[in-house]
């Protein structure tokens, strides 16, 4: 019997006009894509796209160089070396993260106590060859110089949320 109904289906071509009515309906109605690039979508503060390294703004790097983020990232993504400044205050000398290992969870940024490594909304980046997607400490802070008012209005943005 169900073979009956489906060659009559078939042969009425009831699937097509079914498909014809719903490109019908929606012909007229606002469209739900949009233009990227030129048209974006939100995004919420706590995305997690690009990696940067944050300074105070006397200008002194916030990092520490406690290692927590090296410690807790679960692909080993970043490596970190530090010393001892003749002021005492200790600074990372190294400080890499290569995006091609990263699978940005964000628990470095969770982990850090002063706010220094962070995600930022950027996501329009990309590398033509490995080496490009191993950023240096001074590539992060670079990241972090030219977007700090992006960066701080996210953080403000999520911290009552935290
Ligand atoms: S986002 Fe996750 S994987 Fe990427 S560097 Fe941070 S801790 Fe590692
Ligand atoms: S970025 Fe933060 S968590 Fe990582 S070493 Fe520096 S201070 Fe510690």
């Amino acid at each position: 019997m169900s073979a009956i109904k489906d060659l009559v289906k078939s042969f009425m071509l009831t699937e097509l006009l079914k498909g014809m009515a719903l490109t019908g309906r929606h012909f007229l109605s606002k469209n739900i894509t949009v233009q990227f690039p030129e048209e974006k979508t939100p995004l919420s503060p706590r995305f997690r796209g690009l990696h940067a390294l944050r300074r105070y703004e006397n200008g002194e790097e916030r990092c520490i160089a406690c290692k927590l983020c090296e410690a807790v990232c679960p692909a080993m993504a970043i490596t970190i070396e530090s010393d001892v400044r003749a002021d005492g205050s200790r600074r990372t000398t190294r400080y890499d993260i290569d995006l091609t290992k990263c699978i940005f969870c964000g628990f470095c940024e969770e982990s850090c106590p002063v706010d220094s490594i962070v995600e930022t909304d950027i996501f329009e980046y990309h590398g033509e060859k490995r080496g490009d997607l191993y950023f240096t400490k001074e590539m992060l802070l670079a990241v972090g110089d030219r977007y700090e008012p992006q960066i701080a209005a996210s953080k403000e943005a999520d911290a009552k949320y935290r």
